[in-house]
C-alpha cells in the first residue's frame, strides 16, 4: 500500500475495482467496507470516491462530504447490529497512524473500546 500523499492507494484500486472487494455499502459520494485485519469483532472503513489524501487535506468545501462520511458510519453501524456502542477514528498522517493515504474513517464495535488509544 502506497504511503506516498497523492499516490495511487490500495483503496483507489478497490473503488476502480482493479482490487475486488465486496462494499457493505457504496452511494454516489462514499463506499464501505470490512478492514482486512480487523481490530474488532465488527471493523469497516467508510471512504469518499474523492481521492482525498488525508483529512488535512480538506477544505471547507468538503464539509457536505465529511458529514456524509460520518452520517453513513452512523447508518452502516445500525445495520451491523453495533446498538451497545462503537468507535469512529479517522488516523491523519503520520503521527496520527495513517498508513493508506486515502482518507477514510474507521468503524470499530462488537467489544468493549479502551482509552487511551496507543
Ligand atoms: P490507517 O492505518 O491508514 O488508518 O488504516 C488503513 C486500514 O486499511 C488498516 O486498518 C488496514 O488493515 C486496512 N487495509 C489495508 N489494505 C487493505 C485492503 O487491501 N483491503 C481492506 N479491506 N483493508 C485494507
Amino acid at each position: 500500500q502506497s504511503a506516498k500523499p497523492g499516490g495511487e492507494t490500495i483503496f483507489g484500486k478497490i473503488l476502480s475495482g482493479a482490487i475486488p472487494c465486496d462494499f457493505i455499502y457504496e452511494d454516489e459520494k462514499c463506499v464501505a467496507f470490512n478492514d482486512v485485519t480487523p481490530q474488532a469483532p465488527v471493523h469497516f472503513l467508510v471512504i469518499p470516491r474523492k481521492p482525498i489524501a488525508q483529512l488535512s487535506d480538506c477544505t471547507d468545501d468538503d464539509t457536505q462530504l465529511l458529514g456524509h462520511l460520518v452520517n453513513t458510519a452512523r447508518k452502516v453501524a445500525a445495520e451491523q447490529g453495533l446498538a451497545k456502542g462503537y468507535r469512529l477514528t479517522i488516523n491523519n498522517g503520520q503521527n496520527g497512524g495513517q498508513s493508506v493515504y486515502h482518507l477514510h474513517v474507521h468503524i470499530m464495535g462488537g467489544r468493549q473500546m479502551g482509552w487511551p488509544p496507543g
